[in-house]
Formats: structure tokens, sequence, C-alpha cells
């Protein structure tokens, strides 16, 4: 077998990731709550690592957390292409969003190792900690400071709503990585993620429609009286 403009992903094998990683840090039905760096999202940090492992990949954690599972291409000196998103979800988030776009990565890896095929550049599997910032706010801290948005001790300093520091939570889990917090020269990155915008609509693509979403809505109350028994 060889890479074709006809080649296709093996979809069953791709449903089947997702559905692994649904198994980890259910929320409500048919959602998650994977938390940043909480259990659940080291447990699932903890699998995509080996199925990346099993797939041949050298993988490596930043100081932020970010794991890169990294092919090899037949010119390693070339800037590699990145393939990510993020692993972890909101309180009661869905299991695709960027879940989907982290795995399908993995799934393209898997089937250029099914047509033994070697691309000229490297390919780098990516999952950036703490897209969602539900946990430590802001949310995108571990990408933005890849790129040199953020300081990687402001990082490290956040605390979350449940008053645990990021920086030793990323330690707890075994996941404050030795490689630095730092984007290299890369040629290209692809996101496979849920657009929540209304290009692909104009476009007319077609689209799935989302049936039902998730309402936050946040209230300060104060009520003025006399404390009273009966009265
Ligand atoms: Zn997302």
């Amino acid at each position: 077998m060889s890479i074709t403009p006809d080649t296709r992903v093996d979809l069953d094998r791709f449903w089947s990731t997702i559905e692994a990683s649904g198994e980890i840090g259910k929320g409500r039905p048919g959602g998650l709550s994977r938390l940043t760096l909480g259990d659940a999202d080291r447990d699932m940090r903890d699998l995509f690592r080996s199925w990346c492992e099993e797939a041949g990949l050298t993988v490596e954690v930043d100081a932020a957390g970010n794991i890169f599972g990294r092919r090899d291409g037949s010119d390693n000196d070339l800037p590699p292409i990145l393939i990510g998103s993020h692993l972890d979800t909101q309180i009661n988030g869905g299991r695709f969003d960027g879940i989907a776009g982290v795995l399908a990565g993995l799934e393209v890896i898997r089937c250029l190792n099914d047509a033994g095929h070697v691309t000229k550049r490297p390919i780098v599997v990516v999952d950036w900690t703490n897209e969602e910032g539900a946990r430590f706010s802001p949310p995108m801290v571990a990408s933005g400071c890849f790129v040199g948005k953020y300081d990687i001790d402001w990082v490290h300093d956040l605390i979350g709503d449940d008053g645990a520091r990021f920086g030793d939570e990323l330690e707890r889990i075994g996941y404050n990585g030795e490689r630095v917090c730092k984007a290299g020269e890369i040629d290209a990155y692809f996101e496979l993620h849920i657009e929540q915008g209304p290009i692909l609509d104009a476009e007319k693509r077609q689209v799935g429609i989302v049936t039902g979403g998730y309402p936050v809505r946040g209230m300060r109350a104060s009520f003025k009286g006399q404390t009273s028994h009966t009265g």
C-alpha cells in the first residue's frame, strides 16, 4: 500500500480511538469533564503517549506540559509539520472538540506507517496543555507560551479555581517536561477543530449542527433586609 491522492484514513480505527478517549473523565452522558492537569487529564495523556510510542513516535514534553510525538522524515533538518489540538475539556464538555484534532494527527501517522511512507519533513503530533481555561484561566496558555506570548514562570504560577498551582499540578501528574517551551521553526500547522463561527456555513459546506449547548450563567445576588426568624 502506498500513499495516493485517494488514500483515506481508517475511520473505524479513528472512531475507536475517540471512543477510548471518551472513557476517560466521563461527565454528563456522552460528554467529558477532563479538566487541565487533573487526574483524568493525566490518564488521557498517558494513553496518548502510549499510542504515540506504539506508532513509533519520539515523545517529548515541554515545561508547559505540551506533548510532542515526532515522526522523522527523510530530511530532518527541514522544519517539521505540526498537527494537533487539545485533549482537555470544559466541565461537562464534548468528547470531540480538540480531542478529534489531536487524535486525527495520530491517525494520519498510523496511515503513513501502514503505507510505509516516509515523508520529506518530520511530522509532529501535538497536545497543547490547557486550551480550555476551564480550571486555569486564561485559556491557551501553553500554546501561548510556545509562541512567546507568555513567560513560562507566569504560566507555572497560575492558580486554578480550586486553588492549585499550575506548575505544582504539572509536577504532580508527571508532565513538567524537560524540553524548553519555545517554538522552533515550523513549516506548517494543521488543526482539525470544531468551528463555532459562520465561515463553513457561508461557504455552503456540509456542517454538523449542534443541537444542545452547555449554558453558563454567573450571578451575584445580594439581599437587603432584617434577620428575623418567623417575624
Ligand atoms: Zn477546543
